[in-house]
């Protein structure tokens, strides 16, 4: 089974910040090596394939989660105050349509991005604050069946994709 994996992961820096998170994934490296060499890991960003630029402007879930914002019941807004939902939406839809098209079956996904967020995301007010949920791309690949793991999950993700 092939595993969609956000490229920041993997070390693109496509962040909002325009760095990457391959340190974060240190941890990762021994297992991920052979996927990748088998071509097993499909790269997504979700926000640049949405159409957003790097660096952009950082951006919170207001109202609820990423299935609150695919229901219009929440938005994503920037710093800036910019709603940036559409592109969110859009993103979520261009990597559900890349795992289609690879058959990944699995996500293995950065920690609390409101895109990428599998277990947790900031809660709207910018002010570093966690709460429990998940981001837009996962909240859609959920939706369709694709079983979606953090970086500190590695090892249900194996073990869920039978590679334990
Ligand atoms: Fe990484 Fe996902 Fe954020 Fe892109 S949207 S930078 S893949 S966490």
């Amino acid at each position: 089974m092939n595993i969609l994996i956000s490229a920041c992961l993997l070390g693109e820096p496509v962040r909002y910040d325009g760095q990457d998170n391959h340190k974060k994934a240190e941890h990762l490296h021994n297992v991920l090596h052979p996927l990748k060499g088998q071509g097993r890991l499909i790269a997504v960003c979700p926000e640049v394939a949405g159409g957003l630029g790097i660096p952009r402007a950082a951006a919170e879930i207001m109202g609820g989660d990423g299935h609150d914002v695919l229901a219009g019941r929440a938005r994503v807004i920037d710093n800036t105050g910019q709603d940036v939902s559409a592109e969110f939406i859009a993103g979520a839809h261009q990597a559900l349509d890349i795992a289609r098209r690879s058959g990944a079956g699995a996500a293995l996904l950065a920690a609390r991005s409101p895109s990428c967020g599998s277990r947790q995301i900031y809660d709207g007010s910018f002010g570093g604050r966690l709460i429990p949920g998940v981001g837009v791309t996962v909240a859609l690949l959920e939706q369709h069946g694709i079983r979606c793991f953090g970086p500190d999950e590695i090892g249900e993700l194996l073990e869920w994709i039978g590679e334990e």
